[in-house]
C-alpha cells in the first residue's frame, strides 16, 4: 500500500516535472534575470540583435530538424516583437495609435500561434510553406494599412466587460485578455493531458509573451521575454527530437535505445523481466491492426504502474522489457504477478465501427462482435548472479525465461 502511494506520488512528481520542463525552467530564468536586472550589461546588444539572433537559430534548426513550425512560430514572434519594439510605445517609429499596435499584437500572437499549432508541417520553400509566410507577413502591413486609413478601427478592442481597477492598470484591455486568455486555457489543457512537447513548449511561449505584453513597458523587458519565446520554442524542439530517437512513438515508453543506454549505466544487482503479448498475431488478425495499437498502449499504461521500482520499456514489436535496478528476482516477481494479474483482468472496450477492416477469419458470418477484448502477457525473469554478469546475458536468460513461459502455457511468469 504504501509503496503504491510512493509509486503514485514519483509519478505525479514525474508529470510536474515533464510539464515544467524545458519551457517552464526557459521562463524562469527569464523572468529571474529581468527580475534581479542580471541583463542589464547586455540589455543593449539583446534589444538590438536579440530578436535576429534567435530569428536565424530558429531557422536553421527548423532546416536540420524539418521543423517548419518551428520557423513560422519564430517568425511570428520575431514580427511581434520587432513592430512592437519600433511602433509601439516609445519606439522610434512610434505614430498616434502606438496602443492600437499593443492591442493588435496582443490579439494576432496567441491566435496565430493557435493556427500555426493546428497546421501540418510543410516545407518552407513549398508553395504551402511560402503562403505561410505571406499571410503572417501580410498581418502586421494589414494593421498598419487599417489604421493609417481607418483610425478609430480598433476602438473596441479597449471595451470594457467589467469594471475593475486592477485590470484597468494591465495595458492589455479586457476583450484581448479574454481572446489571450481562451487560448491560454487550451494550450495548458493540452500540456496537461497530452504528452507532446510543442504542445506545452507554446504554452510557456503563450506564458512568456503574456509577461512582455504587461510588462511595465520601458522597451526592454518585452525584447527579453520575446527572446526567452524563442528559446522556449527552440528548446522545446530539441525536446521533441531527442524523444523521438529515444521514445517509442506509439506508446510513449521509452525505445530500446533508452534501454540499451539504461543497462550500460547499471549498478551490479539487477533484475530484467522480458514480456511479451500472448496470441498478438491473432488478435491483430481478429480485431485490426487499430485495436492492436490501442491494446499495446493499454498494456504500456499498465507497465508504467508496475511498481517495485520497475521501469518499463518497448524492446519492439508487441514485446517489453522492464528492468529494475538494484532488486532480486524474489523481490520483483510480486510486483510482475500483480501486473500480469491486472492486464488479464482490464476489458477493453471495441468500439462500435464495423472493424476489422478486412474480414475476420476466426468468426463467423453471423455471429456479432464482442464489446470488449482481453489479452494476457508471459514474462520471463532473470537477475544478475555469478553466470550472468553482463546485462546481455541477464537479457538472454530472461528471453529463455519467457521462451518457457509460452512452452508453459503463457499468461504466467517463469523465472
Ligand atoms: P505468442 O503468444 O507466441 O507471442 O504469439 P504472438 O502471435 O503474439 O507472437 P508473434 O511474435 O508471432 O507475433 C507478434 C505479432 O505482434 C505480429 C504483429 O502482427 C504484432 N505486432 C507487432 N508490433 C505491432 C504493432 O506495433 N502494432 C500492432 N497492432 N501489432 C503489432
Ligand atoms: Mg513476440
Ligand atoms: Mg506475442
Amino acid at each position: 500500500m504504501g509503496n503504491n502511494i510512493t509509486s503514485t506520488i514519483i509519478r505525479l512528481l514525474r508529470s510536474l516535472l515533464a510539464f515544467f520542463l524545458p519551457g517552464g525552467l526557459v521562463l524562469l530564468v527569464t523572468f529571474l534575470a529581468i527580475h534581479f536586472n542580471l541583463v542589464a550589461p547586455w540589455i543593449d546588444i539583446i534589444e538590438k540583435v536579440g530578436s535576429y539572433v534567435i530569428l536565424a537559430i530558429g531557422v536553421i534548426l527548423g532546416w536540420i530538424f524539418h521543423r517548419s513550425r518551428l520557423v513560422f512560430v519564430i517568425f511570428i514572434l520575431f514580427l511581434s516583437e520587432r513592430t512592437l519594439f519600433y511602433f509601439g510605445a516609445g519606439g522610434s517609429f512610434a505614430f498616434a495609435y502606438d496602443n492600437s499596435v499593443l492591442l493588435t499584437n496582443g490579439i494576432l500572437l496567441p491566435v496565430n500561434i493557435a493556427l500555426f499549432y493546428l497546421v501540418r508541417e510543410r516545407g518552407l520553400l513549398t508553395l504551402g510553406g511560402i503562403t505561410r509566410i505571406i499571410f503572417i507577413l501580410l498581418q502586421p502591413l494589414t494593421v498598419y494599412l487599417l489604421l493609417r486609413m481607418q483610425p478609430d478601427l480598433f476602438q473596441h478592442l479597449s471595451h470594457q466587460f467589467i469594471k475593475y481597477t486592477q485590470l484597468e492598470k494591465l495595458p492589455l484591455t479586457q476583450p484581448v485578455l479574454l481572446v489571450y486568455g481562451i487560448i491560454l486555457l487550451v494550450f495548458f489543457t493540452g500540456s496537461v493531458f497530452s504528452r507532446g512537447s510543442i504542445v506545452r513548449g507554446f504554452f510557456w511561449v503563450l506564458v512568456s509573451t503574456l509577461l512582455a505584453f504587461i510588462a511595465k513597458s520601458n522597451g526592454q523587458t518585452p525584447t527579453v521575454y520575446f527572446c526567452g519565446a524563442g528559446l522556449i520554442i527552440i528548446a522545446s524542439v530539441i525536446e521533441a527530437a531527442y524523444a523521438m530517437a529515444f521514445q517509442d512513438e506509439l506508446t510513449g515508453l521509452p525505445g530500446r535505445r533508452s534501454l540499451n543506454t539504461a543497462l550500460q549505466g547499471f549498478g551490479r544487482n539487477y533484475t530484467i523481466a522480458m514480456l511479451d503479448i500472448d496470441f498478438f498475431k491473432k488478435f491483430n488478425d481478429r480485431f485490426g491492426h487499430d485495436v492492436g495499437d490501442q491494446v499495446l498502449c493499454m498494456v504500456a499504461s499498465h507497465l508504467r504502474r508496475v511498481g517495485g521500482g520497475g521501469k518499463p520499456y518497448r524492446y519492439g514489436g508487441e514485446e517489453f522489457t522492464i528492468l529494475f535496478s538494484g532488486k532480486s528476482k524474489e523481490e520483483a516477481i510480486p510486483h510482475l504477478e500483480r501486473m500480469r494479474q491486472s492486464i488479464e483482468a482490464a476489458q477493453f472496450g471495441l468500439r462500435n465501427k464495423n472493424r476489422p477492416k478486412k474480414p475476420p477469419q476466426k468468426i463467423k458470418r453471423g455471429k456479432t462482435q464482442p464489446k470488449t477484448a482481453s489479452v494476457t502477457i508471459s514474462i520471463g525473469v532473470a537477475e544478475t548472479d555469478s553466470s550472468h554478469s553482463k546485462p546481455t546475458s541477464v537479457m538472454k536468460a530472461a528471453d529463455q525465461s519467457l521462451y518457457k513461459a509460452k512452452k508453459r502455457g503463457r499468461n504466467c511468469i517463469v523465472s
